[in-house]
């Protein structure tokens, strides 16, 4: 039970409330609540173990019974029996952020609205009594919703897909096999979950495939020599649901195809168009399991995905690159991207430690990077910020530092853990930190966490203006997003991206799970405009640094190359880097 959760179920409680009519008190105690607990630092939970509720500011009896409850059970009593009173599909309708609570229940008393269906139906057919800005917003609410329907994130569906691809794999039918589809691109939101195989027989093998315990149920089969009748011959096929619910695409192909279905169930579908026309020109057939040419029907080479671009024209594309983007114009004239990899990040720059609200102490961080083959990590608790009365003093973060070079000077040359922090901007941009300490860290990065409901260039002031602060060198997950939650940047990140060029500040490539952050379409932009980059993994726990490499997938699909990466750079040259700019910002 994260705080997220917590707050989430809070926030519907009031919107429960307030669908009924109910004291405006109550329901602006479950609001206040939500957010302080959205943005409270420490683990609820373990304040709730502790018997430390009452800490909470705005969290009274009631709550605090609610919270315990939550905690023990799973579950609220009283937000069920509020479920129970309005219809299960008002509950969706009500987390779109374009239309109040009060539109809602008009929605639902005047024109009997209780599901997204019947909205999306009243939306079509013009029948909403809304102005036109409000019409404006929801209709982009709507095609999010619609969307998301489909969709999970990255960090979630990966190693799951490739758990599963782990298990077919030992199936002795299988030759070859791997994950293709959006997950493989590295898209954020995976639409698709697709695996590929190649093996001698695949009808038998896409039967045996359905077999297995982890299939909770078949969708859809279709068997080789069905397909090979019509034009889209595709081998044979599943999509199966798992037993943790995940919808999943099979195909099975010959070994001699592989390759090409790879490529074809890689996508992008636009990508591929493109691939399709230039074959034309070449005189080919391509398709998902065929490149022939036209004339004689002869087969064209394909044993590997480099062979079938060769055959066409173009050096191998990376899968991250195929968004039919500028790759296959970049590909003819020589100038794709010499793209990051994994093994190129030298460090991780953001991870928090026990000494704040992480998991680990900094010998175990210390350990955990060495073993991923790290030069450095940057240790980044939060300091302490007035607004939610958490984080490190000033003295605790002294202290923190002289820790960490003591603890440097007992670790092999070849490590080094930086001492950094988090430092969160105040309302009106400011830093309220003392500066003396700030000095001593390695390197300081700035971020923001609350007050994204503000007008939007308020807070892209507020950032703008905290980028301009001489001792800032990283801002933190710039845009705010968070995935499937609130994707639209509540900033002018054109702005935002022209400050950190003239302020020489470093933006933040955030690898958390819900947030990757500058996404891929602002990593790219942030390229063009000659940015430095910082991946960060903001793990708070050793595990979740291993998230770095969802970073390293946003990076390559935004084209970054290593010149722009921080850590792309030795321990020496980062710290070369830093101290360059700041002697620069002291002039
Ligand atoms: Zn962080």
């Amino acid at each position: 039970m994260d705080n997220q959760r917590i707050s989430d179920i809070f926030a519907e409680i009031a919107n429960l409330l307030e669908m009924q009519g109910e004291d405006p008190f109550r329901i602006r105690a479950y609001r206040r609540a939500a957010q302080t607990i959205s943005h409270f630092r420490s683990e609820i939970r373990i304040l709730a173990q502790a018997g430390r509720l009452a800490e909470i500011p705005g969290v009274g009896k009631i709550l605090t019974r609610d919270i315990t409850q939550l905690i023990e059970t799973g579950r609220v009593r009283y937000h069920e029996h509020l479920r129970s009173t309005v219809p299960e599909g008002l509950l969706a309708i009500l987390r779109l952020p374009s239309l109040t609570t009060d539109q809602v229940r008009l929605l639902w008393r005047k024109h009997h609205v209780t599901s997204m269906k019947q909205l999306i139906q009243l939306y079509r057919n013009h029948r909403l009594p809304f102005e036109a800005d409000i019409l404006e917003a929801l209709s982009r609410d709507l095609n999010n919703w619609e969307r998301d329907q489909s969709r999970m994130l990255l960090g979630m569906a990966l190693p799951r897909a490739e758990l599963l691809a782990q298990n077919l794999q030992r199936i002795s039918l299988v030759e070859r096999i791997s994950i293709a589809g959006s997950l493989r691109r590295g898209v954020d939101l995976v639409g698709d979950m697709n695996i590929v195989m190649a093996t001698p027989d695949p009808d038998q093998l896409i039967g045996t495939c359905t077999r297995q315990s982890e299939v909770r149920q078949v969708l859809f089969t279709q068997s080789s020599t069905n397909s090979y009748s019509d034009a889209s011959d595709v081998g044979a096929s599943a999509v199966i649901i798992t037993s943790e619910g995940l919808r999943v695409s099979l195909a099975a192909v010959l070994p001699s195809q592989f390759d090409l279905a790879l490529l074809h169930f890689t996508g992008s579908k636009s990508h591929i168009a493109s691939l399709n026309r230039l074959a034309q020109q070449r005189g080919i057939h391509l398709t998902a399991t065929r490149f022939t040419r036209f004339r004689d029907h002869s087969e064209v080479p394909a044993d590997s995905e480099t062979t079938i671009y060769h055959q066409l024209g173009l050096p191998w594309i990376a899968p991250e690159l195929r968004e039919n983007a500028g790759e296959i114009e970049a590909a003819m004239t020589g100038s794709l991207p010499a793209m990051i990899s994994d093994d190129e990040v030298l460090g991780d720059l953001h991870v928090h430690s026990n000494w704040g609200n992480g998991a680990h102490g900094l010998e175990n961080i210390a350990t955990a990077a060495q073993r991923l083959g790290y030069q450095y990590v940057a240790i980044c608790d939060y300091t302490y910020s007035p607004a939610t009365g958490q984080g490190l003093t000033p003295e605790a973060l002294r202290k923190q530092i002289v820790a960490i070079r003591h603890l440097n000077a007992s670790l092999p040359p070849t490590f080094r853990l930086l001492a950094s922090a988090e430092v969160e901007v105040t309302a009106d941009g400011e830093i309220h930190f003392d500066e003396e300490v700030l000095q001593e860290l390695d390197i300081v990065v700035a971020a923001i966490h609350t007050g994204f409901k503000a007008p939007q260039n308020q807070i892209t002031r507020r950032l703008c203006k905290a980028m301009e602060h001489p001792l800032v060198h990283i801002l933190a997950h710039p845009s705010g997003r968070m995935l499937g939650r609130q994707e639209r940047p509540a900033i002018d990140m054109d702005t935002i991206l022209e400050t950190a060029v003239e302020t020489n500040t470093c933006l933040e490539i955030n690898s958390h799970v819900l947030r990757l952050d500058l996404c891929d379409h602002y990593v790219r932009q942030a390229k063009d405009l000659g940015l430095l980059l910082a991946l960060g993994s903001d793990a708070h726990s050793v595990q979740e640094m291993r998230t770095m490499r969802l970073g390293v997938m946003t990076a390559r699909r935004g084209w970054l190359e290593p010149r722009q990466l921080l850590n792309a750079m030795s321990y020496r040259d980062l710290y070369r880097h830093f101290h360059q700019r700041d002697a620069m910002h002291a002039f």
